[in-house]
């Protein structure tokens, strides 16, 4: 069964790897700190509606000591747009004052200190942990979760089972991108409540379309 589901985890690695080559993170940042900001920020967000506050927020604010001594209302008033602004502002202030009184102004490598950062959930820090450190990491976000849970790589709509589940079936140097080629997956054509199996690459391997 293990064997089963790591080979049909192969072959869907391989047919995202051909239809999405650049497997790019969708949120805009320059930096592991900028990156961490918009992936707060991103939480019940769009990315689409983070990139445009963050093009505001990354050029008011430079560095972690910008943040860290931010007047709070003009913080909550810039991320105001991605909605839950107090809790999402705080957070960005406390995490840049941890990061530097706690972590000597670097954004840590691991996920115990990762999770110390107020805000920072398992989510966040795996985006971090893949896309800043390379390391494998999966990201269980609701496309992840949606599409693999179709495809019967997993099933559970709990985000630790998921991650749990998909680490246990997907090479390791995969896991991080394929979790961003889910995302432009869940956008192009595996949509929400109207997926588009019939041009859908994976439906050879997806339970969904196969035990309909
Ligand atoms: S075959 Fe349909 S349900 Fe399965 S992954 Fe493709 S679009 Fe989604």
């Amino acid at each position: 069964m293990k064997d089963k589901l790591k080979d049909k985890a192969k072959h869907i690695v391989e047919e995202l790897k051909r239809e999405y080559p650049d497997a790019l993170c969708s949120l805009e940042s320059e930096n592991p700190v900028e990156l961490l900001i918009a992936t707060r920020l991103s939480a019940q967000c769009t990315d689409a509606r983070v990139n445009i506050v963050t093009r505001e927020l990354f050029a008011r604010y430079k560095t972690i000591e910008d943040y860290a001594v931010a007047d709070i209302a003009e913080l909550e008033a810039i991320v105001r747009p991605c909605g839950f602004y107090k809790v999402k502002a705080q957070n960005i202030r406390d995490m840049c004052r941890m990061l530097l009184s706690d972590f000597g102004g670097e954004v840590p490598d691991n996920m115990d200190d990762l999770l110390k950062l107020p805000g920072v959930g398992r989510k966040t820090a795996n985006l971090i942990l893949g896309d800043v450190y390379k390391r494998p990491a999966i990201v269980a976000d609701t496309h992840a979760i949606r599409i693999s849970n179709l495809l019967g790589l997993c099933n559970s709509k709990d985000p630790v089972k998921v991650e749990m589940q998909l680490k246990s079936s997907v090479e390791p140097s995969e896991q991080s991108d394929l979790c961003h080629r889910f995302v432009l997956h869940g956008r192009a054509v595996c949509v929400a409540r109207r997926p588009k199996c019939g041009v859908c690459v994976l439906a050879p391997y997806c339970d969904y379309v196969n035990q309909a």
